[in-house]
């Protein structure tokens, strides 16, 4: 008999005492309709590392929406459900909880979403990508706390390994590569022996897997503390050349991160992404974006990016008025400036990108279309041109206050023509 471990403690040591209350009930308003609730996946994982971990995934063997309709009795707030797949999840105060039916999988066809009925706890845990994910925590009356435990994933935890369930694991679905490789990461653990070779046997099953589920997959990493490590591993495995074959994980972009960094605790994904690509061709980027599907506002900071690489050697030249590095570097993204600023060699280049950053992108005239008006000058395209000499004035610091440009423009045609404005 494999002894009984009861999580109960861990959970009231660990979790907040809002959750606690909603699964204690949870798991009472389930045994009053005949249902098994379950606590399962990376909460369970987290609750016996001691990491905190407030993705609440409930499993309930019966139906989750007629469960969760009943919950929103006691905890009023939004309900989502999801009939198709019998998925729910429901919000109220600062607290999200998904509830899904106990489900098993079926994969009919290589890289695709799998076929699903609705099942038993012990057949949802088996469709699960790892031991250590694949665990489940009773939440009913009798047996609330009761781990369950069907393929040793905590004595994996206990030995730090990354390990699948079976053989199949990756050609099922490949995107558990990249999951294996940013637990792996994470929580400081190794592939075990047998998933590594199972790992690289099944690398090319990253074919299969669309450009969408791809992107998912490198969001998370990148959202993960120290995205170039994992990428790095990535590289190693050659899984990173299924993204792209010229992208890089090397010490060039572990040093870009890092500085990212030192910018923001948190960059913003974009900028991890223009880092990462920063190699690229402009016609390796357009094929990354059109593979990756990516998003408009995403794809334009990429294509940015791109642009503003193409202008480094101009941005290069020492001691460019301040109007012209503004000319050079405006309309573009802020993340793509940035991102050249942190990739760029030349340190005339980074300090004219940087100049553009702190001051010059800030820098507009003091005086208004209107107030030109104000002054004589009928509306015209004239009007926009003067803006535009009073802008590249104040950038260039040959006028400071209003007045430097009121007198400025009097120095200018029209104003100097044979009929000047009043
Ligand atoms: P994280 O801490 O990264 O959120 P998590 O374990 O909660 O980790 P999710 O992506 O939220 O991960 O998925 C929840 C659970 O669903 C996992 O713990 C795992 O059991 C299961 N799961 C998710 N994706 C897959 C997959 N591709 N194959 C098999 N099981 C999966």
């Amino acid at each position: 008999m494999p002894e009984k471990v009861n999580l109960a403690d861990k959970i009231k040591k660990q979790l907040p005492a809002e959750l606690v209350h909603f699964m204690q009930v949870g798991g009472e308003v389930a045994h009053n309709q005949g249902q098994s609730l379950y606590l399962v996946g990376g909460v369970v994982r987290d609750l016996l590392l001691g990491r905190t971990n407030l993705d609440l995934d409930l499993v309930v063997e019966g139906d989750a929406i007629k469960l969760a309709q009943q919950l929103t009795l006691s905890y009023p707030g939004k309900l989502t459900t999801h009939p198709r797949f019998n998925t729910a999840s429901l919000k109220w105060d600062r607290w999200r909880v998904d509830l899904a039916t106990a489900r098993s999988e079926t994969y009919l066809k290589l890289g695709a979403l799998p076929t699903v009925c609705p099942s038993s706890i012990d057949s949802d845990l088996s469709r699960r990508d790892f031991t250590i994910n694949a665990m489940a925590v009773g939440l009913n009356p009798d047996g609330y706390g009761e781990l369950i435990d069907l393929y040793g994933g905590r004595c994996d935890l206990e030995h730090k390994l990354i390990r699948v369930l079976h053989q199949k694991s990756f050609s099922d679905d490949a995107t558990r590569i990249w999951r294996g490789l940013r637990y792996q990461r994470r929580l400081g653990f190794q592939l075990e022996e047998t998933t590594l070779s199972l790992l690289k046997r099944d690398i090319g099953m990253l074919a299969t897997i669309s450009g969408d589920r791809i992107r998912h997959e490198l969001e998370l990493v990148l959202k993960e503390e120290f995205p170039e490590k994992i990428l790095l591993r990535a590289d190693e495995l050659n899984v990173l050349k299924w993204l792209h074959p010229s992208l890089k994980g090397n010490r060039w972009l572990a040093e870009k991160f890092q500085q990212a960094r030192k910018l923001s605790a948190t960059p913003p994904l974009e900028l991890y992404l223009a880092l990462l690509t920063y190699p690229l061709t402009a016609k390796e980027n357009e094929q990354l974006i059109s593979f990756l599907r990516l998003p408009k506002s995403l794809a334009q900071i990429l294509r940015d990016s791109a642009s503003i690489k193409a202008k480094l050697g101009l941005l290069s030249v020492p001691k460019l008025a301040p109007s012209r590095v503004y000319r050079l570097l405006y309309g573009y993204s802020p993340t793509a400036v940035i991102a050249n600023m942190l990739a760029s060699d030349s340190a005339v280049a980074c300090r004219h990108i940087q100049l553009f950053l702190d001051k010059l992108r800030y820098i507009k005239p003091a005086l208004s279309g209107q107030d030109l008006i104000k002054m004589g000058i009928p509306p015209s395209p004239t009007i926009k041109e003067l803006l535009d000499k009073l802008h590249q004035a104040k950038l260039d610091g040959k006028v400071r206050s209003r007045k430097d440009e009121e007198e400025l423009l009097r120095s200018f045609a029209p104003f100097n023509s044979p009929n000047p404005p009043a």
